[in-house]
């Protein structure tokens, strides 16, 4: 299933912008997050454990990671640089360029990606990445918000609500910086149209990229022991796939996706066990839109949310 006809991928947007495959390498700074160092909370966020963030490897420096990541892919000419793992804006400017320096520094990446928290994004922070997107590196800011509900985000521990998004976004687009917002599906207590409402927040507030995650069980995490005693439940696949071809048929085509679903291994994943394989999200996603209609199709249309067994 090619689902670049159906969808604003990331990766057809970097082969529009930079005439081939760009690939994006996943890397570790040597950050924390306020959520686990005390500053807010430790546990973290219940969905989290950041042993799950991919080939975490901290204890290389960048540069060492860029050469092992680039092993483990397919060759290509040009790579993005992704600060994943953890608040990879949770330090003081100045550790920050060196991090991000490090990378940029590389002949062939042309440019970074940043995940962070929406209340971890000072000015500062904003202006060095739009020093280096002056300089004509791509960047984008990965903002992990989650869901628009402060309910849920209380709920989840996330430690932040939609305000601290709302500031965040704005303060990046006054420096003319992309934004990515990551969102999760199927959180506990949430509804449909709770799903549906958060996009609808998103892209009013204004956003240039989405990254969206079925709620995955992982080990070690707040959930996990909510899980077992059967307080919480993981989205089937079908109803995942429901809800995430809604949501991208209500997105304007403008915007880019820059995930659809997510992957984990056992025994790091623990529920739904469907996120074990890369494509069956993916294959599930793709025949709704193929036949309920593409991309922004359903821009402007009410939200019908299906209902699923
Ligand atoms: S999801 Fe991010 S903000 Fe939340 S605990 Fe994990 S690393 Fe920290």
């Amino acid at each position: 299933m090619d689902l670049t006809q159906h969808i604003h991928t990331f990766s057809h947007y970097l082969k529009a912008r930079f005439g081939e495959r760009v690939h994006k390498l996943s890397l570790a700074g040597d950050f924390t997050c306020p959520n686990r160092d005390g500053t807010l909370g430790r546990g973290g966020c219940s969905f989290c454990n950041v042993r799950s963030f991919g080939r975490h490897a901290a204890e290389l420096s960048i540069a060492e990671q860029i050469t092992r990541e680039k092993r483990k892919t397919d060759r290509a000419r040009r790579y993005l640089a992704y600060f994943q793992a953890y608040t990879s804006t949770y330090a003081e400017v100045e550790t920050l360029k060196a991090l991000y320096d490090e990378a940029a520094r590389q002949s062939d990446v042309v440019g970074l990606c940043v995940g962070t928290r929406p209340d971890c994004v000072p000015d500062a922070a904003l202006d060095l990445l739009a020093d280096y997107q002056q300089r004509g590196f791509e960047i984008w800011l990965e903002l992990g918000l989650q869901s628009a509900h402060d309910a849920t985000l209380e709920r989840i521990r996330r430690g932040h609500g939609l305000a601290a998004y709302r500031d965040a976004v704005a303060r990046a687009r006054q420096r003319g910086l992309a934004v990515c917002t990551h969102l999760i599906a199927g959180l506990p207590g949430e509804t449909d149209s709770d799903v549906d409402a958060t996009l609808a927040t998103v892209l009013d507030i204004g956003v240039q990229g989405l990254k969206l995650h079925p709620l995955m069980i992982v080990r070690g995490s707040r959930m996990a022991a909510q899980f077992r005693r059967g307080e919480i439940a993981p989205p089937s696949l079908d109803a995942y796939a429901d809800t995430a071809s809604r949501l991208i048929r209500h997105t304007p085509a403008s915007v880019v996706y820059h995930r659809v679903s997510a992957t984990a291994q056992a025994p790091t994943l623990i529920e739904p066990a469907w996120c074990g394989p890369r494509w069956d999200a993916l294959q599930a996603i793709g025949e709704r839109l193929q036949r309920d209609g593409v991309q922004g199709s359903a821009v402007g249309a009410p939200w019908i949310a299906v209902p699923h067994a």
